[in-house]
């Protein structure tokens, strides 16, 4: 081969038999039936073949603009193929060559198509593997003939098909062809439905072979790391407990005893609790860090932004230190543990909450009994791990209240056991939520204004901390000054990520102790913030956020005993987004929102930049397969 074919090949990832048999059509043709050129009809892709009778490059604007145009017969009618500013694509076309389009006609008089795909039809032996039969369509890229293509995978698959095995012999695949077969069927499917049942069995192989590696990683894991015993003694739980406040729930209840269960088992915790926003989470971590704690294991809590440590510092500061528990805090800005860079080993033990900062190589634990993450979605994997190897297998609780969709959780958090608050506190008040259009506002404030007065806080949401000049979005810092005249005599504060800590902390206290009535905020406010007496929650440009960060935002409210209020303002002129934001009116259900966003705009806008950890399937979908996923995950533990 050529190198520079072999050039071309590497572009596309292609090094490999193995890679060039599982390169995946971006479409197919069915070159058996198509359409006359007469039958075209504007703005419908489909394809259709015809004999060229004409061509010729114009050139315009002194040569610097050009088009190049071939018009096709068929016998039924004419149609003009253009290209604009691609002169040298004459090369590719002679009068009377035979040529396959496909695209969508543009007009009618005359019949045009710009920019199709096309193939020229060429005679001679090799012809049955282009012509007369469903054809695949691959990814190219310059330079690379789809013909030439074809022509390789077809002669690398009669050579190589009979060595494809089967990579699970022992598994009973029933209603799936052999994996040989379904990469045969791949490329050159006999009809169109065989394309979907290769393209399910290939998923499924890759799906197996997650589910393989991740029942591996567990068990390596489990041959090497012996738990810590640190199921507890009740000694903090039951006056804690007895001082809460509240009875925990019963899917609360349920959870602990699962963590119980996990904390004196043989190998460490890997446990994913889920909860929708507001479940209490907060709670059952508290109780699973007593477990530790009561064993004599220091515990260390992470949480992705400062002004969430802060918050989960004062709570458990008065939830644990009447217990005679020390609670020390660690983030950039806050350091009371930094006195000693080590945790110490004492007789009675530490819970240290922080930010990433726990995970700075100065800072060291021992006798870790427990690390728990909050808001996990927000950090990768990486960090995750970093904080667990600074003790010696120590238990680990990460939880989260993004819902992740099933086919997510088994693929992403496969090696991690999950527990599930599947309720929520009683004696909340409602939040109602309301989409509407900027020029509403006014009676929005107003309704604000009214709510103020009867002694509730409000959040006020913007997606910028600055202006930037572009698309009109709102910048709290450029609304600030607005706000407070608008809502005066009702004080408000402003609270974004590039305040100095201090200042963020400054004002997140008097908002929790409602001297501060209204909070202008970034996005920043979407995690873990806890101030039940705030009931509205406004979001401008509401169109900017995803549907998951919005259901978390508005977790932020509905916290306390009054009903609360969401109201998401959209752009008028994106009467799309409107019906998209729709989803958050109709319905409160975690799950159910993060499979809408995942459906509109697939795993990696859901989850963030920061997954990383998302694996690369060529065939699987993440959006589709829960039952392919589910059915790799039964059939991986017989191997
Ligand atoms: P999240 O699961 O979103 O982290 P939090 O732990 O912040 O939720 O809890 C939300 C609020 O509900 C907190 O004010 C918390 O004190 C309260 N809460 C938690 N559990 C219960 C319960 N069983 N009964 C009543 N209130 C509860
Ligand atoms: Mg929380």
């Amino acid at each position: 081969m050529g190198t520079e074919r072999e050039a071309q090949l590497a572009r596309l990832g292609l090094f490999t038999v193995e890679d060039l048999l599982l390169h995946r059509p971006r479409r197919y043709e069915d070159r058996r039936h198509f359409r006359t050129i007469a039958e075209m009809q504007p703005e419908e892709p489909a394809t259709t073949r015809g004999t060229i009778v004409a061509l010729g490059v114009k050139r315009y604007q002194r040569g610097a603009k050009s088009v190049f145009e071939i018009i096709l017969e068929d016998g039924t009618a004419r149609l003009h193929c253009r290209w604009w500013n691609l002169p040298f694509m004459q090369n590719y076309f002679a009068v009377g060559d035979e040529v396959f389009v496909f695209g969508k006609l543009k007009s009618l008089k005359p019949r045009t198509i710009d920019h199709p795909e096309t193939e020229v039809i060429e005679g001679g032996e090799e012809s049955s593997i282009h012509i007369n039969r469903i054809a695949p369509i691959y990814p190219l890229t310059e330079g690379l003939p789809q013909r030439w293509l074809r022509s390789l995978i077809w002669r690398t698959l009669e050579q190589f098909e009979p060595e494809i095995r089967e990579p699970w012999p022992q598994l009973a695949l029933k209603n799936f062809p052999a994996r040989a077969n379904a990469v045969h069927m791949l490329h050159f499917p006999e009809a169109i439905s065989d394309i979907e049942m290769a393209r399910r069995r290939l998923a499924l192989d890759e799906f197996i072979t997650l589910q393989r590696d991740i029942r591996l990683r567990r068990k390596k894991f489990e041959a090497k790391a012996i738990g810590l015993p640190c199921a507890g003694t009740n000694k903090f739980i039951k006056p804690f407990l007895a001082k809460l406040g509240f009875n925990l729930t019963t899917a609360q209840t349920r959870v602990l005893r699962e963590l119980r269960h996990d904390l004196g088992g043989a190998h460490p915790m890997r446990r994913l609790l889920q909860g929708d926003v507001g479940s209490g989470k907060t709670a059952v971590a508290a109780c699973c860090a007593l477990m530790a704690l009561e064993g004599s294991y220091n515990v260390a809590l992470m949480a992705p932004t400062e002004i969430l440590a802060e918050q989960h510092f004062q709570t458990f500061k008065q939830w644990f230190e009447p217990l005679g528990i020390e609670v020390q805090s660690q983030t950039g800005s806050h350091k009371s543990a930094s006195h000693a860079t080590t945790v110490r080993k004492n007789e009675s033990p530490i819970f240290t909450i922080g930010t990433h900062a726990l995970i700075e190589s100065g800072f060291a634990f021992e006798r870790l009994g427990l690390v728990i993450i909050d808001e996990q979605h927000k950090f990768g994997v990486t960090q995750r791990e970093q904080l667990v190897r600074k003790g010696n297998y120590p238990h680990l609780l990460v939880m989260t209240a993004t819902p992740i969709p099933r086919t997510l959780g088994l693929t992403l958090y496969g090696e991690l056991d999950v527990s599930v608050i599947d309720e929520l506190p009683a004696g909340r008040g409602r939040i109602k939520t309301f989409v509407r259009e900027a020029d509403k506002l006014p009676k929005v404030w107003e309704f604000i204004r009214e709510k103020l007065a009867a002694g509730r806080q409000a959040y006020v949401v913007y997606p910028r901390v600055e202006e930037s000049g572009v698309n009109g979005l709102k910048a709290v810092t450029k609304e600030f000054e607005n706000l407070k005249k608008m809502l005066a005599p009702h004080s408000v504060g402003l609270l974004h990520g590039r305040l100095a800590s201090a200042e963020k902390e400054r004002v997140m206290a008097g908002f929790r102790a409602g001297s501060i009535k209204v909070l202008l905020a970034t996005p920043l406010i979407e995690v873990g913030v806890d101030v039940p007496n705030a009931t509205v929650m406004l979001i401008e440009n509401a169109e900017q956020f995803g549907l998951a960060q919005l259901h978390q935002l508005r977790g932020r409210i509905g916290r306390g005993a009054h009903d609360s209020f969401c109201i998401l303002v959209a752009a008028a002129k994106s009467a799309e987004s409107r019906q998209r934001l729709r989803v958050l009116e109709e319905t409160a259900d975690g799950f159910r929102i993060a499979e809408a966003d995942l459906k509109l705009r697939g795993p990696g806008e859901l989850l963030g930049q920061q997954q990383s950890g998302l694996p690369n399937f060529r065939f699987g979908n993440l959006v589709e397969d829960l039952e392919l996923i589910k059915m790799a995950r039964d059939l991986s533990a017989q191997l």
